[in-house]
């Protein structure tokens, strides 16, 4: 069988985005060859993404913006998130390992910085690199809260910066990489062993080919993420070129193959079936997220779980202070602490079949038109214009402003009340200090429905994934048992952030799962 090869590697990483690029840094540093397949050029969501890593526990940065944090207040706060998706000593390991775990990466070149951001955000603009990017303050109840969003250093969306380091320094390490090659079968021996995959690849395609394959990619990945049927349209033609020029490559692997191919958010059928229960919100994805390192892993016998788990954003900052707004569903209740993280509340809007409103009066409305430009970036902007314009209604009684959003006006005027007149602390957790009566007509109702809006979608993110041995990352089938010679990371894979989602957790986890596997497939 080992005659039948094209190309031969110890270690063969499918998919180059974050979870694969950090498996092959780590194995690259024992003396085994690594090859990594990758669809299209590499980058996946990754290169699109913000660039956020999750890590505290007193990194340098941390240290520099005059915050104090531990692995153990990391720890407690994440153990209320992470909702058993990974034994308490993967997350211990994870939390502990956190500062080493960012020195590593700035080892490769990525680089961060300790400006911390004053405002809740979404994301923080190019003056600030540090944030709180979870629901910290709103659990001060179980960890004393800590920024640890490290957002990569560079303009706008930084997760170009972040993937940019990593693949120049896997190219460094020596390791192989063949892009524009999908892989389609993975190959075991007679004892069930994954020793390699079939591929197709655009290698010996004509070299017109092989650059429209590229640039028809590149081009449709930015429109995939706000409009997907545009972005689907425009993507047609790469998997034309695919089809008809793309031939067999067979790729065996000495020692073990590690699935980083992503997730499925960008599967419409797997949606479906996965979750069913999320209408209209928008696929946080490339063509690449589509399910393929899943499918791979179950054909080879592994196992899944929690790939209903999806999270969809919601968020209701910036501006800072649509914070101090009271989010209600139809019936006029209160739906959720406003300042947690835009997936808890996304979830929370799900619950409430996805129609929700932020209740905000004239002060409130007055600021956050003002911090409109100090707090965002271009595309928040956007989106935060659109919904303080044509997202709001307004009037001058709470009665009034109800029944022009179709929300039950006794209902909302019960909630108001009960708000207005608490003493003590807020039954839903908000903070103290986002807390104050809201009296000062005219009030508005903005819609924050879970719904498709161009300028306003609920991004999905999908958290679940193959089933994997937790000190190693290899695949385990329903049985328990492993899948010898196969790995999962990343989105591939159940991890740290598949119970639920805050920013900068998977690709931590990506860095996390990755550096497991890529390690133990050399060993192996
Ligand atoms: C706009 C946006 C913003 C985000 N912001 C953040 C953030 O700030 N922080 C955070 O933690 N998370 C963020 N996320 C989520 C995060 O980016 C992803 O969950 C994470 O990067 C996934 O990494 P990965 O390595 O598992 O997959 P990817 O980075 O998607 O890489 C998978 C690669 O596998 C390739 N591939 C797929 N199938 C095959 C196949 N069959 N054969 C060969 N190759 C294949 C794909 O082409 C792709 O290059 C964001 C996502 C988006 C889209």
């Amino acid at each position: 069988m080992p005659d039948s090869w094209d190309i031969q590697a110890d270690v063969v990483i499918v998919g180059f985005g974050a979870a694969g690029a950090c498996a092959a840094l780590e194995a690259a540093t024992t003396d085994r060859s690594v090859l990594v397949v990758e669809r299209f050029s590499g980058g996946g969501a990754t290169a699109l993404s913000g660039g956020v890593v999750y890590a505290g526990g007193g990194t340098p940065q941390q240290t520099a913006a005059g915050v104090s944090d531990s692995a153990d207040a990391m720890f407690a706060y994440l153990s209320t998130e992470v909702d058993g998706a990974v034994p308490e000593a993967t997350l211990k390991e994870f939390c502990d390992g956190s500062v080493a775990m960012l020195a590593w990466l700035e080892g490769h070149g990525v680089p961060f910085e300790g400006s911390l951001c004053p405002d809740k955000t979404s994301y923080p603009t190019n003056r600030h690199y540090l944030y709180y990017s979870g629901s910290e303050l709103s659990a001060r109840d179980v960890a004393p809260p800590a920024p640890r969003g490290h957002r990569t250093h560079g303009r706008g969306t930084s997760g170009k910066v972040l993937y940019a380091r990593l693949a120049a320094a896997v190219r460094d390490s020596g390791a192989a990489v063949i892009t524009q090659t999908s892989v389609r079968r993975l190959v075991a021996d007679e004892a069930g062993r994954v020793t390699g995959l079939e591929c197709l690849s655009m290698r010996s395609a004509p070299g017109w080919a092989r650059l429209a394959h590229r640039l028809l990619h590149r081009w449709s990945k930015k429109p995939y993420l706000y409009a997907p049927k545009l972005g689907r349209i425009l993507h047609r033609p790469v998997a034309g070129l695919e089809r008809r020029f793309a031939r067999p490559l067979r790729v065996g692997a000495g020692h073990g193959v590690v699935l980083a191919a992503g997730g499925f958010a960008a599967s419409r059928e797997m949606m479906r079936e996965h979750a069913p229960h999320i209408r209209g919100a928008l696929p946080l994805a490339t063509p690449g997220d589509d399910g393929s390192g899943v499918r791979l892993g179950v054909a080879a016998g592994g196992t899944t779980a929690l790939l209903r788990r999806v999270s969809v954003w919601r968020f209701l900052t910036p501006p800072p202070a649509l914070v101090r707004g009271v989010l209600v569903d139809r019936a006029g209740e209160r739906i959720c602490d406003e300042s947690r993280y835009g997936a808890a509340i996304g979830a929370a809007v799900v619950a409430r079949g996805g129609r929700a409103w932020l209740l905000v009066d004239r002060p409130i409305l007055t600021q956050a038109h003002r911090q409109l430009r100090g707090t965002t970036l271009l595309f928040q902007r956007l989106q935060a214009r659109y919904l303080l314009t044509s997202g709001t209604v307004s009037a001058p009684t709470l009665a009034e402003v109800a029944a022009r959003a179709g929300v039950d006006p006794d209902g909302l005027a019960a909630t108001v009340a009960a708000y207005n007149a608490a003493t003590g602390p807020d039954p839903l957790g908000k903070p103290e200090e986002l807390r104050r009566p809201l009296d000062q007509a005219p009030y508005s109702l903005i819609d924050c429905s879970i719904r498709p809006r161009l300028l306003y979608p609920a991004p999905v993110l999908t958290l679940g994934g193959l089933v994997v041995e937790p000190g190693t990352g290899q695949v385990l089938r329903a049985d328990g048992s492993v899948v010898p010679g196969l790995y999962a990371v990343g989105r591939s894979a159940v991890g740290i952030c598949s119970g639920s989602y805050v920013s900068g957790l998977s690709i931590a986890d990506c860095v996390f799962s990755g550096r497991r596997a890529g390690r133990h497939a050399a060993q192996a």
